[in-house]
This record gives C-alpha cells, sequence and structure tokens, in this order.
C-alpha cells in the first residue's frame, strides 16, 4: 500500500483491509471485488491484485524465507524481497529504494544517473558490500529512516549525520549536485470524453478491458473530446435512443506517465435497441457497490448531483 502513497493516506484503508483479511489465507481464498473495494481512492489496483496472488502462492507453498524465493512472489521486487529477507530472516542483503540510490550516490560520489541500470547496479555492489552480516535488518531500516530525515534531496543535514565522515560527497562539497537523475519525460496528454448514460437511474459501466484501469470498472470513454451532436450520432448508430445530451464539464486526472483530460457528457437514454455487449447497467443507488477508481470520481460526483 505504500508503493507511491503516503502513510497517512494509507492508514484507514490498512485498517479495514486488516479487518476484512486478518491473515494471508483469508486474503488466498477472499473475494477480489471486496478487495478492489476496499482498495478504492487508493489507486494502482495492480498492487491489490498482485498481492493477492502472492497470497495465493503463499497458501500453497508456504512462505519463501530467502531473497530469491520472496523475489518470485508477484508484486515483490528487489527492495521489498530485500527488506523482508534481512527484517525478518537475517539475510544480508541491501533494500535498495530511492532513499538509498540517494545516500550511496553521495556516500561514494557515484556520478552515474541512478534511476538507469549502470547507476543502480553500482550502488546495488556497495551497498551489499556494506551490508552488516550480524544485523542486515537493523541497518537496513537505519538507512531507510536516514534517507528519510536526515540524507533528504534538498537541503540534507549533514552537521548531524552520523555518516559524515565517510562520506565522500560531503568531504569534496558535492552534496548539492547528487545525486545525478535523467531529465523527467513530460507527462503524455490524452483527450477523452466521458460517456455518462442514464437509463430511468441506471448507468453504463464497462470493464475496461485495456491499458490503465485495466480490469477495472469505468465509464465509458470515447477518444477526444467530441461535441454533444457528435456523441447523439454516435449513439444513435448504436441504436440508442436518447431524448438529451448535454455537456457536464470537463477534468483532468493525472497519473504517473499520463493526463486524462476529459470533458463529461450526460445522455439521457430513451431506449435501447441493442444489448451493450460489454457492458452493466448499474443502478443509481447500487453504484457504489463497485470498485470505481477516482480517475471517475468527477462523473460519480457529477450522477449524486443529478434530480
Ligand atoms: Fe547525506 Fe550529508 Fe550524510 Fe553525506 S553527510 S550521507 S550527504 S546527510
Amino acid at each position: 500500500m505504500l508503493q507511491q502513497t503516503q502513510a497517512n493516506t494509507v492508514i484507514p484503508y490498512y485498517e479495514r483491509f486488516m479487518e476484512t483479511f486478518p491473515t494471508v489465507d483469508d486474503l488466498a481464498l477472499g473475494d477480489e471485488e471486496m478487495l478492489l473495494k476496499l482498495w478504492q481512492g487508493l489507486g494502482y489496483y495492480r498492487r491489490a491484485r498482485n498481492l493477492k496472488k502472492a497470497a495465493l502462492v503463499i497458501h500453497e507453498k508456504g512462505m519463501p524465507q530467502t531473497f530469491e524465493g520472496l523475489r518470485e512472489l508477484p508484486g515483490i521486487g528487489d527492495y521489498t524481497a530485500a527488506a523482508i529477507a534481512s527484517i525478518a530472516f537475517d539475510e544480508p542483503v541491501a533494500a535498495i529504494d530511492g532513499n538509498l540510490l540517494r545516500i550511496y550516490s553521495r556516500l561514494y560520489c557515484v556520478d552515474d544517473v541512478i534511476d538507469r541500470s549502470k547507476g543502480k547496479n553500482k550502488i546495488f555492489a556497495l551497498a551489499n558490500k556494506d551490508i552488516s552480516r550480524e544485523r542486515p535488518g537493523d541497518l537496513n531500516q537505519a538507512m531507510m529512516d536516514l534517507g528519510n530525515k536526515v540524507c533528504t534531496p534538498e537541503n540534507p543535514l549533514c552537521l548531524l549525520c552520523p555518516l559524515r565522515d565517510d562520506c565522500a560527497a560531503f568531504k569534496e562539497g558535492r552534496v548539492a549536485e547528487l545525486p545525478k537523475k535523467t531529465p523527467k519525460k513530460k507527462q503524455t496528454l490524452l483527450d477523452y470524453t466521458l460517456l455518462l448514460l442514464d437509463l430511468d437511474d441506471s448507468f453504463l459501466l464497462e470493464k475496461r478491458e485495456t491499458g490503465l484501469l485495466h480490469g477495472m470498472w469505468g465509464f465509458p470513454l470515447l477518444e477526444n473530446h467530441l461535441k454533444t451532436e457528435d456523441v447523439q450520432k454516435y449513439l444513435t448508430e448504436r441504436n440508442v435512443m436518447t431524448r438529451s445530451v448535454e455537456n457536464r464539464g470537463s477534468y483532468r486526472h493525472i497519473f504517473s506517465h499520463r493526463i486524462w483530460n476529459i470533458t463529461i457528457v450526460y445522455a439521457k437514454v430513451d431506449a435501447l435497441f441493442a444489448k451493450e455487449e460489454s457492458g452493466l447497467w448499474v443502478d443509481k443507488k447500487e453504484l457504489e457497490r463497485y470498485a470505481i477508481p477516482s480517475a471517475f470520481q468527477p462523473a460519480l460526483e457529477v450522477i449524486h448531483g443529478l434530480d
């Protein structure tokens, strides 16, 4: 849950999650829709699905107790595997996240960019050479705290740092220029028209089949910003007869590399002459039972604001 999400946001989600799925077996055998519903608002739903897949592997085969074994679990990367292996099983392996990459690039004046494999591999080798053989979990946790509180991205507190005497960047006066990173790519802006189709207070939901939010329920999205006349024409061609089609505002939803730029079009539907293959008509009052991602939240607000 804490991947990409701040601790304060996570706490209530974590508590509800633990109440519903108190053991690995409960999660492995539990209902996926319920899990996604509990995750609603946290985003990055792949984490939830991977967590469930990992629970299923553990339920069937038992808990792996080595870095290599943990690495095989769905959703567990090098960092998490190393953190668990060192903290729970005393395996001397460094847990390398953004904090540790920053600390090490400064400690050893690593000039390679830290978001590419060359720089990462160099730091991986240095950190695993330095890792404590007796208390690897404690060292990993100490480094997490050091990165969080002392060796921060901006204005690190070098004068309070316990590693200052060993820090090459401090000695050479290069702290501010490290770590080096590849310049960020611009986010891609995608224009969509979101359809709110209202058939006697039921709304059409579709399970997204590809791309972002794949496998999640959402409202139909059409590419580009369409005028209401174009939406009406689109619907008529699909045998959806409408009484009115109106624009209901626009919003942006920002993902890590993409921005959805969305116009909401609300259509009061009179009759359907063809069954929507991929969709589900859900009564307004029942919508909250579905795990609808926050990217669609403004559309839900429009629905709640209807008479
Ligand atoms: Fe980071 Fe400064 Fe400590 Fe070096 S001395 S590890 S730059 S806080």
